[in-house]
């Protein structure tokens, strides 16, 4: 007996609008491992948009159909690649590019405030906004950058 009800579709879109789904699975879990490893790739396949739909099983038409989670890719504060992919359901952006990893989050316990940080050089701060957040991971950027960092040292792909 198949007791599936629910499968898990993670798609991505491309720059010029194509979308392309990865397969269906049987849980979240696995449906999110495997776009994020499509999302550590992303910067030699220009993605603009990432999403993980469910679809119920036996359901007729779009009732079946459900959005669980929505990204869109920016360029990232720090290492100014297409790497940064935001969380638009709940705030949280993560850079997937290498050597990089900057992030920024909502903070889980107190709703005004925002963390972010670079792990490369251990940088962590809490602001009042998104935009306080971008303008500080940018000067961390700058500021590897000027030191002679690699932080940017792969901006550009042959
Ligand atoms: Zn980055």
């Amino acid at each position: 007996m198949n007791l599936l009800e629910r499968v898990y579709v993670p798609s991505t879109v491309s720059s010029d609008g194509s979308v392309t789904s990865h397969g269906c699975f049987s849980t979240q879990h696995t449906a999110i491992e495997v776009l994020k490893n499509l999302l550590s790739q992303a910067q030699q396949q220009e993605l603009t948009r990432a999403s993980i739909l469910t679809w119920d099983i036996d359901v007729v038409g779009s009732e079946g159909m459900n959005v669980m989670a929505e990204f869109e890719c920016k360029m990232c504060p720090v290492c100014m690649r297409t790497t940064f992919w935001i969380d638009l359901e709940r705030f949280k952006a993560h850079c997937y590019g290498s050597a990089c990893q900057a992030w920024i989050e909502e903070n889980s316990i107190q709703p005004d405030v925002i963390d972010c940080g670079w792990p490369p050089t251990g940088y962590a701060e809490q602001f009042e906004t998104v935009e306080d957040a971008l303008n500080a991971l940018r000067n961390v950027g700058n500021e590897a950058e000027a030191a002679g960092g690699e932080a940017r040292l792969n901006i550009e792909f042959s």
